[in-house]
Order: C-alpha cells, then sequence, then structure tokens
C-alpha cells in the first residue's frame, strides 16, 4: 500500500531486532499507531535524529494488510519545539500529557479533539519567557481531555441522581464515579469550593486560562484518578 503523508507525535520508541526501532506515535488521521522505523537504530542519519517527542513530525506511514504494525518510511520536524525541550518544568508537563494520549487513546483511531488539543498545550509550553505555572496549562489539558475522550467529569450535577448543583455551591466530588455526587446519594471524600468547581467545569469545556494556581493539584488529582478508573475498567 503507498505511503499516506500524516502528521503526529512520537509517544515512544523501543529497539526491535538489530538495527530498528519499533516506535508508537499519535498522529492526525491514524490516531495512535505502532510503526517499523527500519534502520533507525543503525544509523542516525536514516531518519536525520528527528524520532524525538515534542516535536510535530511529518511522517510517511505505510499501512500493511495484515497486523497492526505499520511502516514508517520518512519522518521530518514539520513543528521544532525548541523553549519546551529547553525547561525542565515545561518538559516535565509535556511529558506528563503525552503519557496520558499513550496510555488512553485507542489504537488506530483518529482523535481530532485530543489530537488538536495536545498541541495546542505543546505550543502552549514553548511560548518563550513563559511566566505561568506549565501544570496549570497541564492540568487545563487534563480536564478538557478527559472530555474529548469521551469521560468528562460531571461538573453540574449528581451523577447517582442527576440532580442538578445550584451555581456557585460547594459540592462533593467522586473521578471514579465520573462526577459529583450530592449529599443524599451519600457524598464523596473531595469536596469541591464554588468557584473552584466552576472554574474545574471550564477547563472540562475547553476555556484555557481559567484554573489558578492552588487548583492545579487537585485539578491532577481529578484528571488521573478518572484516568486510571477508566483504564481499569478498560483493561478489566
Ligand atoms: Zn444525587
Amino acid at each position: 500500500m503507498p505511503s499516506s503523508p500524516d502528521t503526529g507525535l512520537l509517544l515512544g520508541k523501543v529497539d526491535y531486532r538489530e538495527s530498528d526501532w519499533v516506535v508508537t506515535l499519535f498522529t492526525r488521521q491514524h490516531g495512535r499507531v505502532s510503526a517499523l522505523a527500519r534502520g533507525a537504530r543503525r544509523s542516525q542519519k536514516r531518519f536525520g535524529g528527528v524520532l524525538e517527542p515534542m516535536h510535530t513530525l511529518t511522517l510517511a506511514l505505510e499501512e500493511r494488510p495484515t497486523g497492526d504494525l505499520m511502516i514508517l518510511r520518512e519522518a521530518s520536524i514539520e513543528v521544532a519545539r525548541i523553549h519546551l525541550v529547553s525547561r525542565l518544568d515545561t518538559l516535565e508537563a509535556a511529558g506528563r500529557a503525552l503519557g496520558w494520549v499513550r496510555a488512553s487513546a485507542p489504537q488506530q483511531q483518529p482523535e481530532p479533539l485530543v489530537y488538536a488539543s495536545i498541541l495546542e498545550l505543546l505550543d502552549q509550553l514553548d511560548q518563550p519567557a513563559q511566566q505561568r505555572d506549565p501544570r496549570l496549562f497541564l492540568a487545563e489539558f487534563g480536564l478538557y481531555f478527559l472530555s474529548a475522550i469521551g469521560i468528562g467529569i460531571d461538573l453540574h450535577s449528581c451523577v447517582r441522581c442527576g440532580r442538578a448543583c445550584a451555581e456557585g455551591r460547594a459540592a462533593y466530588v467522586d473521578p471514579k464515579k465520573g462526577g459529583l455526587v450530592c449529599r443524599a446519594c451519600g457524598g464523596a471524600s473531595r469536596k469541591l469550593e464554588g468557584p473552584e468547581r466552576e472554574r474545574f467545569a471550564q477547563a472540562s469545556s475547553g476555556t484555557s486560562g481559567v484554573l489558578e494556581s492552588p487548583d492545579i493539584e487537585g485539578a491532577l488529582l481529578l484528571v488521573e484518578q478518572a484516568l486510571a478508573a477508566h483504564l481499569g475498567i478498560a483493561r478489566g
């Protein structure tokens, strides 16, 4: 089958045979794919040393009639993110986001919302002299990412009885159950104050620039607990 041009991000690579890599990519057209990069280990020239994470790559991928493994014919850098890769805090934030995508994106299924939002996150983290804490961008991406893959946290109504939470009111949230759990339905150990809940809800619907520094740990915990619960079910 002929190569089809695509763009994507490197999620990981493992040695294969004597001179190859099997790379995991998150691509615009094919979603998450595994591909054989022949000769990539033997000669850096073969792929020009571009098989690195964080940069957007132009990819020539060849589908094969059988099996999940594609062939990576060519790769080049479409967008280099030199500021992102020069800072430890932005690298850590980007690496965590790519880890979420790697763990939860289905194989060979395009995820256009996720693809657009991870590129947006990487671009935000690449801005020179960015003063905002990179984890704020990460937490906003994470809450939206849950929505984009269909497991968004319901921050407006109880997931048990469906009762809406009044605007501005504090509420209990259980990420493992997918959202708010009202007091009548047993509540949960985590409580979100009204304004915090509103900010989280805005981030979940894709608005950026809404979270504040004290939100970081709580938002990241919600995202990772929701993902862990989802993956547990998916794997189980
Ligand atoms: Zn309820």
